[in-house]
């Protein structure tokens, strides 16, 4: 007989069936529960349902396989009998909770019940055995709301309805006479749990059950359904999470932190994870349950507050920080409760954390031999190193709007940065707003799940209520959002659409400015300019002494690891001395593509170039661009002195000339070009009417240029040489490589190449100097890709532009493909835009194939890439893999570039461990 289908998983007292590496099978939560017990740590005993039944339930029409229920009935009895309860029992009675936990996380996206266990009949049990009445109710009432919402589908219909439980208790306390929840009776909260149930029936049609068995399989239908609701579908698209993975459910013994005075509960991180400091970062609350320090709906205290309440306990919790940093050898997010001083741990996971604190910490890690360099360069996502380059408020500007009375209130500092925006006090406010070219600020009470999409869209997130570990804290922190949660004084009044602030006159509006300091937790009125980051501040501005900052001293530590492991060299795309200054502070090594075109349009510049473009001779062409000349002359030679010696890549003209006359239809611009060139406005329109193309992009532009005008490739030729001769005599090293858009044949190339060439010979003999210069090309087109042995007979070099790379090998318009290709991640057409991330199935075959032909014919031949793609970290590993010498990308993507190209060789030792760094 085939062996039984294992879809249930123990844990608990000493040894769980579990372990933390099956996250596939059991979930996050699930896998770390296990984990926890068998590293010796106090968890109430309980059991996981695999991922593989949500996978069947989905497949089978909502149903379980058969196995399931004998395996939960077996699991149970376990439990009951390391907890020493029995679940329905009459006098000893076992409540369970019940929680989803997918693979990866995905904090509060889906649905959680607790007390589950309790009717009129274990209820007066536990009364009995706890003599404590009004705890029990209190769990009563929680139970059946959470059921009756998640389960029985009793919630607000949208934005603007209350939550209906909390409807009922808000009529009772003020009927009582009373403010807070803790100021009910007993009796007041049996009269609750009847008034819900009533509420339930009512509004649902829905009878509460009461039985514990039914209780339990409707918990575990709804969480298993919660997989497929809308705001878990949203976080999964944002995160990337498969839908396969499915979701396990958690069946555990519930301990109870609202059990009286020495009960509590609390959430913690074994470091800090805004700022990756060294310290042991949570809060709790005594006499509480989970969900009252995550909703937010009491402030929780510090957790070093712990330490004067009760040592014992702080110690414990410090040695379990301890036991699982050492063994997982990472931050941790952790979750527990003490049921009558007595410490349970309820969870574990690898703690979300900000751009910043993953940096510190991974650094800090290397450095106290927790963990290796490798892990701390796999540990950071390339784009977190974003955090670490974002604006901060100038601290000038900060204090005068503080002294002028701006400064509205403090909240907590739940995500770094600054940001400034309008006022949106909803989710689907903040999207429109945000589309119609607002910068956002989502300003809520406490935002909860349905909120992401808002979340997403807005600059920054303020909440008035909500800790560190609130919802919007932890979503905030992983969409490296700037937040500032739990600023108790915002009195935000959804219906008028306003945000007041207790104690001040000021009432602000949906739509206003407001400001918010993520790193110090100010809200601050209007708008307010920003300043660089640290980094950006010792790099760029320089206004910072490196070692008076942190930040950058860990920033520093990690790129200087991530350049010891990458292979790939890292350029740069500038055209302007202080872009090319920027990039070497970044770490770039080389300027990888210098588009001389926007060099044309600085002053008077723009005036001979279209002088050349009108005259109708040679002679008034080459007058026109001995103008141009000494321009192009001293750009060059500021961007050679800027480089150091590093090599500079100078493309020659590109783009199609209309580009450089007014818009045919701009009469205004025509009649001021004509009388400033002497011509008439006729003469000017005719030259944009004969220069109109269809297909610009395909049209007369790139190396088509220089062929036809051989003059413009000349002067260009003559202003970098004669720039490169300079600026050496004024002893700089200078290192040119001259570089020929938009080749699809070989010949192109060669016709370029010798007028390069024979004015290198003539500058070098005029000048009485040297110069070493490299010829290579650009491949934008599949046919240079695929005819790349016989191109690399001239080329010295290739250059990748995947920007029309992509657009030739598509077909898609890289001017016009924006309205319709949103349109196709979305419906998952294509994984992502090709414009954004490389195609590495279509595009990246071609980088492939032109790399291995050029090097067939000229086996050292120099590869690189240009594109936007070169900053984008997934393009970038792809450009390892594929045996490019380096990727070039904006300056501010320098160090994002480094980190990627580091990750790649980590990973490809990771799998193949022989081979040699
Ligand atoms: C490219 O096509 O990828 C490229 C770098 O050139 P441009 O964007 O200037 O066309
Ligand atoms: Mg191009």
């Amino acid at each position: 007989m085939p062996k039984e289908m294992k879809y249930v998983y123990f844990f608990g007292g000493k040894k769980a069936e579990g372990k933390a590496d099956m996250k596939a099978l059991l979930g996050g939560k699930g896998a770390n529960l296990a984990e926890m017990v068998n590293i010796g740590l106090p968890v109430p005993a309980g059991f996981t349902i695999t991922t593989d039944v949500c996978t069947y339930y989905y497949a089978n029409k909502n149903k379980y396989p058969k196995e399931l229920k004998d395996q939960v009935a077996k699991s149970l009895l376990k439990i009951e009998k390391e907890m020493g309860a029995k679940f329905g029992d009459k006098v000893n009675p076992l409540l369970l909770s019940v929680r989803s936990g997918a693979r990866a996380s995905m904090p509060g996206m889906m649905d959680t019940i607790l007390n589950l266990g309790l009717n009129d009949i274990t209820v007066d049990a536990l009364i009995k055995k706890t003599n404590n009445p009004r705890f029990v109710y209190d769990s009563y009432r929680r139970f059946v709301a959470m059921y009756g919402d998640v389960v029985l589908g009793l919630k607000p219909k949208d934005k603007h309805e209350h939550d209906p439980f909390e409807v009922i208790i808000d009529n009772l306390k003020e009927k009582r006479g009373v403010k807070l929840d803790t100021e009910l009776t007993a009796e007041d909260l049996k009269e609750l749990v009847v008034k819900f149930k009533k509420a339930i029936k009512d509004k649902t049609g829905s009878e509460f059950p009461d039985k514990p068995e039914e209780q339990l399989w409707g918990a575990v239908g709804a969480v298993f359904s919660s997989w497929m609701n809308e705001r878990a579908i949203v976080y999964r698209k944002l995160n990337a999470i498969p839908e396969s993975w499915g979701t396990a459910v958690n069946i555990q013994s519930m301990v109870f932190g609202n059990m009286g005075d020495d009960s509590g509960t609390g959430v913690a991180f074994t470091r800090d994870p805004a700022t990756g400091n060294n310290i042991f970062y949570g809060e709790y609350l005594f006499n509480a349950q989970g969900e009252d320090v995550v909703a937010g709906t009491r402030t929780p205290l510090p957790i070093m507050e712990l330490k004067k309440d009760d040592i014992r306990l702080y110690n414990e919790l410090e040695k379990y920080r301890k036991i699982l940093e050492t063994h997982y050898k990472d931050m941790l997010d952790i979750e527990f409760t003490i049921q009558q001083g007595k410490l349970w741990m309820l969870q574990c996971r690898v703690g979300k954390r900000t751009g910043f604190a993953a940096v510190k910490m991974a650094v800090d890690m290397v450095n106290e031999k927790l963990i290796s360099k490798e892990e701390a360069i796999m540990r950071i996502e390339p784009n977190q190193l974003n955090q670490l380059l974002r604006p901060i408020f100038d601290p000038v500007e900060k204090k005068k709007a503080i002294d002028a009375g701006k400064l509205l209130a403090k909240g907590l500092n739940a995500g770094p940065g600054a940001a400034s925006g309008r006022i949106a006090l909803s989710a689907e406010d903040a999207v429109k707003m945000a589309k119609e070219g607002n910068k956002v600020i989502l300003v809520r009470i406490e935002t909860s799940p349905e909120d992401i999409k808002g979340m997403n869209a807005a600059e920054g997130i303020l909440t008035a209520r909500g800790g560190m570990t609130s919802h919007a804290a932890l979503v905030a922190r992983q969409m490296g959002k700037v937040c500032v949660a739990g600023c108790g004084k915002l009195r935000i009044d959804y219906k008028q659409g306003t945000v007041g602030v207790e104690g001040l006159k000021t009432v602000l509006k949906e739509g206003d400015y407001i400001s918010i300091d993520g790193s110090t937790g100010e809200v601050l009125a209007d708008k307010l300019d920003t300043k660089p980051s640290e980094v950006i501040q010792v790099l760029i501005s320089k206004t910072l002494d490196p070692k008076k900052s942190d930040v950058y001293k860990t920033y520093s530590s990690l790129m200087t690891w991530a350049d010891s492991f990458r292979k790939l060299g890292i350029r740069t795309n500038a055209d302007q001395p202080d872009q090319a200054s920027n990039a070497i502070a970044f770490g770039a090594e080389g300027i990888g593509l210098c588009r001389t075109e926007h060099m044309f349009f600085g002053g008077e510049r723009i005036k001979s170039v279209r002088k050349m473009i009108l005259s109708d001779s040679l002679e008034g062409r080459k007058e026109a661009l001995t103008e141009l000349l000494p321009y192009q002359r001293e750009d060059f030679k500021g961007i050679f002195k800027a480089m150091k010696g590093y090599p500079v890549t100078i493309r020659t003209l590109d783009p199609p000339l209309h580009e450089f006359l007014p818009q045919k239809d701009s009469k205004k611009e025509i009649d001021e070009m004509a009388k400033l060139l002497g011509v008439s406005a006729e003469k000017v329109k005719e030259k944009i009417e004969s220069l109109h193309e269809f297909n610009p992009m395909l049209g007369f532009r790139g190396c088509r240029l220089g062929i036809m005008y051989p003059e413009i490739t000349e002067m260009q030729a003559r202003a970098i040489f004669e720039a490169a001769c300079e600026a050496k005599k004024e002893g700089h090293k200078v290192k040119v490589e001259i570089m020929i858009p938009l080749v699809s044949h070989v010949k192109e190339l060669k016709l370029q190449e010798e007028i390069v060439r024979k004015v290198a010979k003539e500058v070098m003999a005029e000048k009485k100097m040297k110069v070493d210069y490299l010829v290579g090309t650009m491949i934008e087109l599949p046919r240079a890709a695929l005819t790349a042995n016989e191109i690399a007979e001239v080329a010295e070099f290739f250059s990748y532009g995947t920007n029309d790379l992509t657009q030739t090998t598509f077909g898609l318009s890289r001017d016009d493909a924006g309205k319709f290709l949103p349109l196709y991640v979305q419906s998952e057409i294509l994984p992502v835009d090709p414009f954004e991330a490389i195609d590495q199935s279509g595009v990246g075959q071609l980088l492939e194939i032109g790399t291995t032909r050029g090097r067939q014919t000229r086996p050292n031949l120099k590869v690189g890439i240009c594109g936007e793609h070169g900053g984008e970290p997934s393009s970038v590993e792809f450009c390892h893999r594929v045996g490019l010498n380096y990727v070039s990308c904006s300056p501010f993507r320098v160090p994002i570039a480094r980190l990627a190209a580091a990750r790649a060789v980590v990973t490809e030792l990771q799998s193949n461990p022989d081979k040699k760094k």
